[in-house]
């Protein structure tokens, strides 16, 4: 690797492959004039470079950066606590298994990815960014983020509840079928930094149609109305027999707080569609109760 900042967003595609643009030009440099380019001299370049490079006949690409979600940043910490928060080499065997596992499960689409996406290399990155956060670190910060420190920072604070977390977000992950579709969406940006894995488990699981089924037999049985609990909705009294049973399921205890679990039908609540999103509007999710409370007030 030459002595760049690495460019993150634009890449220069060549033969099928993308190539890093500020590799490529500094290598260029190097070349023409025999002198190193200094990273500084590359920035505020990416306006005049990149139409010249596209002149000569290459295809620049502007992929978005892929932050490195939560959970993601979970895993690698999990890796380095053990190791007294220095980064593990990026040949290191687990290293690797975790690059393949972000690679294989991200909810990435593969043209919205850099060549260099989670792979080893930048599992190690990030485990630096990360040990570089602890309070006790004295040398050279690197690109570390608020995330990171939080993350750091609750394994401090409480190591084995983060290395549960770390093991079921692990479960989650290799229990997920890479190519279903995302649960529609019950929260605003199921790929945002704070869901995650285990939210969006917790989304297919509300979603699974035998225990829908289930939980509105035993309604019936019990002589109930198909309604919703928060604000008595009854779809089939709006939409005629079109809305018959519809209703959907909302899990009282989150996944991402309760950890891998069987679902009982106890603890699902029936709500409409539009009561259900408010409960997973919020970044930490309403109560069932919460939401009647709010409605009542309003009534
Ligand atoms: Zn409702
Ligand atoms: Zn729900």
């Amino acid at each position: 690797m030459t002595g760049f900042a690495r460019s993150r967003l634009y890449y220069l595609e060549h033969g099928g492959r993308l190539y890093d643009s500020k590799a490529v030009v500094g290598h260029a440099h190097q070349i023409s004039t025999g002198s190193a380019l200094a990273a500084g001299n590359f920035s505020g370049g990416e306006r005049t470079v990149l139409p010249r490079l596209e002149a000569l006949g290459f295809t620049v690409r502007y992929i978005p950066r892929q932050d490195w979600t939560r959970d993601e940043i979970i895993l690698a910490s999990a890796l380095i606590e053990p190791n007294g928060w220095r980064p593990l080499d990026r040949i290191h065997p687990e290293v690797i298994e975790l690059s393949k596992l972000l690679q294989g499960r991200s909810l990435y689409l593969l043209d919205q990815r850099g060549p260099d996406f989670r792979t080893p290399s930048s599992v190690h990155r990030k485990m630096a960014d990360i040990a570089t956060s602890h309070p006790e670190y004295t040398g050279r910060a690197t690109n570390g983020n608020r995330i990171d420190r939080q993350v750091l920072l609750d394994f401090l604070d409480q190591p084995a509840e983060m290395h549960a977390r770390a093991r079921a977000i692990r479960a989650a992950l290799w229990a997920e079928d890479p190519g279903e579709p995302l649960p529609d969406a019950d929260v605003d940006d199921p790929t945002a930094n704070e869901g995650g894995v285990l939210l969006r488990q917790h989304l297919r699981r509300e979603r699974d149609p035998r225990m829908r089924k289930a939980k509105i037999a035993q309604i019936k049985r019990a002589g109930l109305a198909v309604a919703c609990e928060v604000c008595d909705f009854d779809f089939s009294k709006t939409y005629g027999p079109h809305g018959a049973d519809y209703i959907e399921c909302h899990h009282r205890t989150p996944l991402h707080v309760s950890g891998p679990t069987k679902t009982r039908l106890q603890d699902l609540a029936l709500l409409c569609s539009n009561c259900h999103r408010m409960i997973h509007r919020a970044k930490s999710w309403l109560t069932v109760d919460e939401l009647h409370g709010i409605v009542a007030a309003r009534r």
